[in-house]
């Protein structure tokens, strides 16, 4: 079926207030997006916006895609830039519009007030019902993984997404993806990982709550996962370097070019669209239809408040993620975990479509699991990916200027240790020698000039600066950083035995940065079993219904390792859409 979203001329022609009639003009506008200017030209004919072109942008191109298509359209249509931002986009749709506004006023048109009825009366939909052999709910990674797998496994697919734009979690994640004996182990000198050791490390790392077999599917199964990736995705990695997250026993995590999830999601985007999956956001799945044999045969969703039903003749395949975004679901889990804590997540990420699951009647295990990531954003609670130079060899202080955690342990253990130190935050502090390795200055310009301007990291030629900037006293700085560099490779930390070895820093120039811990991933979700299969509290399987991804909880018990959120799922996600376009054949 073709999905349409046509705009009817005449119902937005009412809306339309223009000003004096001019010959066509077209006139730039500049306004300020998330990542800096967002710069347009607008023709105007006759008083009224006829085409607005993108001149100059920097935004994240999955995020803005939608601005630039679909609010643009509504922008032309109404001949007004009083809308509503794009949710998941605010920052880009601000600036987009501001553009806009910016041209129009120096063109001199008076642009009208939109009429959010009539825009909503314009845009003609879906049909009510529709059917395919599988529907897929959440439109991030492991949705993706699973709609494209049951597409090329023969079935008709759906993949419905609430959120205006595509990609959750995934999208925002830095998206490094654990795999034992990939291509890069061998350049780096490691050669005696294995899918054995991975899973080792991921039970261990989650206090041995995980199940074993599901976790041993994922690890056996990451290294097929990264290269469907890498050749039939055209996901590209960086191929020299590898990431030693926390927890791992051996530096085994693939790095997306860019270090963030857009490369994955806009491979998986121009996938979807090469075979033809339709992928229709703002469509929330509501309710999972059952027929009398308690078989999951379709969902209940809804658009603008508008009913929609899709049925699934092979099943449905739940990928809608977990609830980081959703405080008070978050607390009630986890009382301990309560509003001090801000999220890193998607604001998609608001777990509903679990209870929805445990209505349908699948079992939510591990619940309490809620991870926070250490290295977060005082301000906004997002992931300092720039931080990331921890990884080889930053350290962590304490307000008094003294480390107090081993820099590579769990993220459960440095959030407890960053909790408990003044303040309950700490600074990250690196060298150019360091910084020569990770390269996070260079790969994340943007949060290098937000964080920046945000008075949170500051650069420095000497340690003296950093203590002026950190408040930290100058001379506990200094003795910490003579300690650390006469103790610097491996095996040589007396204190907290960085397991990779600490670097000299005893020269600058050097990055500082303040950090807070902030409630990241959901370990608990579905539980399913090995064939990524919802089961109930008896352990039975509930048929047609499959789950991926954030949203199941049983692979990562009490705390996730780094690098396992993209293993785990794109391995489960194609799994569960696989199983589900061979169901549809029966
Ligand atoms: P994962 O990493 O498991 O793929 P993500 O957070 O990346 O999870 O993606 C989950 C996606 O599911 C998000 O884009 C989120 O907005 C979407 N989602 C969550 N609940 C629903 C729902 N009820 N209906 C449709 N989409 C949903």
């Amino acid at each position: 079926m073709k999905i349409r979203k046509i705009f009817v001329a005449a119902a937005v022609a009412a809306l339309f207030a223009g000003s004096a009639a001019a010959a066509p003009t077209t006139v730039e506008g500049t306004g300020v997006g998330k990542h800096g200017d967002v710069t347009v030209a607008v023709t105007f004919d006759g008083g009224k916006i006829t085409d607005i072109k993108i001149v100059k942008e920097q935004e994240n191109k999955v995020l803005a895609k939608k601005v630039y298509t679909d609010l643009k359209n509504d922008v032309v249509a109404t001949n007004s830039a009083d809308l509503d931002a794009i949710s998941g986009a605010t920052f880009t749709s601000k600036g987009f519009l501001d553009a806009v506004k910016d041209a129009a006023k120096k063109a001199g048109v008076t642009l009208s007030k939109a009429d959010k009825k009539a825009l909503k009366k314009a845009a003609k939909t879906l049909p009510a019902t529709s059917s395919y052999d599988v529907v897929v709910i959440g439109a991030g990674g492991a949705g993706f993984s699973a709609a494209i797998e049951a597409k090329n496994a023969g079935a008709s697919v759906v993949l419905l997404e609430k959120m205006p734009a595509v990609g959750g979690n995934s999208l925002i994640s830095g998206a490094e993806m654990n795999a034992a004996r990939n291509w890069v182990q061998p350049k780096l000198g490691i050669t005696d990982d294995s899918p054995e050791l991975h899973a080792e490390d991921t039970f261990k790392g989650g206090d041995g709550k995980g199940d074993m077999k599901v976790i041993n599917v994922m690890t056996q199964n990451a290294l097929d996962a990264a290269l469907w990736c890498r050749d039939y995705l055209g996901v590209r990695f960086e191929d020299d370097n590898l990431f030693f997250f926390g927890g791992h026993s051996r530096k085994r995590a693939l790095i997306p070019v860019g270090h963030t999830g857009t490369e994955f999601i806009a491979k998986f985007q121009a996938k979807a669209d090469e075979l033809g999956i339709p992928v229709i956001t703002n469509m929330k799945a509501e309710e999972l239809i059952k027929d009398k044999d308690g078989r999951v045969v379709g969902v209940k969703a809804t658009m603008h408040g508008e009913d929609y039903t899709f049925n699934a003749k092979g099943g449905v395949v739940l990928a809608t993620g977990g609830f980081g975004a959703n405080p008070q679901m978050v607390k009630k889990y986890n009382p301990k975990i309560d509003e001090r804590f801000k999220t890193t997540d998607a604001p998609g990420t608001t777990g509903e479509a679990l209870y929805m699951a445990e209505r349908a009647g699948a079992e939510l295990v591990n619940m309490g699991y809620i991870q926070t990531y250490p290295i977060c954003d005082p301000i906004s609670g997002v992931i300092e990916l720039i931080a990331d130079a921890r990884f080889d060899g930053a350290i962590m202080l304490n307000q008094e200027g003294k480390r107090f955690v081993e820099e590579l342990d769990r993220r459960d253990v440095l959030s407890e240790a960053i909790l408990k130190q003044t303040g309950g935050y700490c600074w990250v502090l690196w060298n150019d020698k360091i910084g020569a390795v990770s390269n996070t200055v260079k790969e994340h310009p943007t949060e290098y000039d937000a964080f920046t301007k945000q008075g949170i990291m500051k650069t420095c030629g000497d340690l003296k600066c950093v203590a002026d900037f950190t408040k930290i006293p100058q001379a506990q700085l200094e003795s910490t950083v003579k300690r650390v560099s006469s103790m610097a490779g491996k095996g040589n930390d007396k204190d907290f035995h960085h397991r990779a070895g600490l670097v000299d820093m005893s020269q600058g120039k050097y990055y500082v940065i303040k950090a807070v811990p902030s409630v990241h991933h959901t370990m608990g979700g579905v539980r399913i079993n090995e064939k990524a299969q919802a089961l109930t509290k008896d352990g039975a399987v509930i048929p047609g219904l499959w789950a991926a991804g954030e949203v199941t909880g049983v692979t990562h018990g009490t705390n996730r390792l780094g690098g396992n959120a993209y293993t785990d799922i794109i391995v489960f996600g194609r799994i569960a859409g696989k199983a589900a376009a061979e169901a549809a054949k029966h």
